[in-house]
């Protein structure tokens, strides 16, 4: 298998002023990740809320700028590109946002919207632009005469399926999903996610799915990378992280998966400013078998093929019951 894109020591902060304009520290946002997900693979990045994850996934397409680390797509350096090239690159790559209310222009029609990546990266001949608009909506189960319709006509869910849409007319290798479905009602949801495995195996995608929702996670991942404060702290196949978790914060995670009768999250507290990490293992603040040597040594991530970065890894207690709990 070949890596189509490879994340090194990628790291992204952001300044925090007061009200004054000075320099408070920075927001330590992605602090050194290195991640390569295989060409037609779904890779999974999960975590809290504010962990990094949404900016790791803006990083890996240079829709914003790394402040360190390597990034490659399909063996070619992003970093090197310029604007143009990179221009031109993205239609190998787009994102499809969380919020599918603010990612469609309200003065656009449907076919309009769809249009315009279409055009941009020149993809049909002049002249069957407004089948292949019909074609994609067909693809991903809207009527094809919807295509003249306003954004506001449709429910949340069609909207998502219309940015898929759109997503998907460059004829994309690479696609990012923040949160793809977070934001639709949970009976919508599972439509949308099986939509998305049925685009992502018949059109060979390799995807990368950015997701708080370890529900979702489980359905559609090969591979899942947990992230805590701005690192990745286990990555693994999707059987091994969820079947036996090797690090505490994934454990605390899978018991708080809802469903399975565990709502109450392990983890207690809330994460720790991403300003000022803890010294040590980042989770030390919260992790029920911290001991002395986890306040002051950073673990690495180690184990091969099933990577964590934990210093007790090996002498954890197994977690019996919460197999049985992720199982179904
Ligand atoms: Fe917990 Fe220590 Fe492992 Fe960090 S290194 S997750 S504090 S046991
Ligand atoms: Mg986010």
């Amino acid at each position: 298998m070949t890596a189509l894109l490879e994340l090194e020591g990628l790291a992204k902060h952001f300044p925090v002023r007061d009200a004054l304009g000075r320099a408070r520290g920075a927001v330590r946002a992605v602090d050194g990740v290195s991640l390569s997900v295989e060409a037609g693979t779904v890779l999974a990045i999960v975590g809290e809320s504010g962990c990094g994850k949404s900016t790791l996934g803006r990083l890996a397409l240079r829709l914003i700028e790394p402040d360190a680390g390597r990034l490659r797509f399909a063996g070619e350096d992003l970093r090197a590109l310029s604007p143009r090239a990179l221009r031109a690159r993205r239609r190998d790559m787009q994102l499809i946002f969380q919020d599918p209310f603010a990612s469609l222009d309200p003065r656009m029609t449907v076919e309009d919207a769809i249009l315009e990546p279409l055009r941009l990266h020149d993809v049909v001949q002049r002249g069957g632009e407004r089948a292949r608009v019909r074609q994609l909506l067909e693809r991903v189960g809207l009527r094809p005469d919807m295509a003249r319709r306003w954004p506001h006509e449709f429910s949340g869910g069609q909207r998502q399926r219309i940015a898929i849409a759109r997503a998907l007319a460059s004829g994309p290798k690479l696609v990012i999903g923040d949160e793809p479905v977070s934001a639709l009602d949970v009976s919508v949801q599972a439509q949308v996610v099986n939509l998305l495995q049925d685009l992502i195996r018949e059109l060979g995608l390799t995807f990368v799915l950015i997701s708080h929702d370890l529900g979702v996670v489980r359905h559609i991942a090969d591979r899942v990378a947990v992230m805590y404060l701005g690192q990745i702290v286990e990555e693994g196949p999707a059987a091994a992280v969820f079947g036996a978790p090797r690090h505490p914060y994934t454990r605390a995670l899978l018991a708080a998966v809802p469903g399975t009768g565990a709502k109450a999250a392990l983890v207690e507290g809330d994460p720790p400013s991403p300003i000022a990490p803890p010294a040590g293992c980042r989770f030390h603040t919260r992790c029920p078998f911290a001991e002395a040597v986890c306040r002051t040594e950073v673990p690495g991530l180690a184990g091969g093929e099933h990577r964590a970065a934990c210093h007790l890894q090996d002498r954890l207690p197994p977690a019996p019951a919460l197999r049985e709990r992720v199982a179904g």
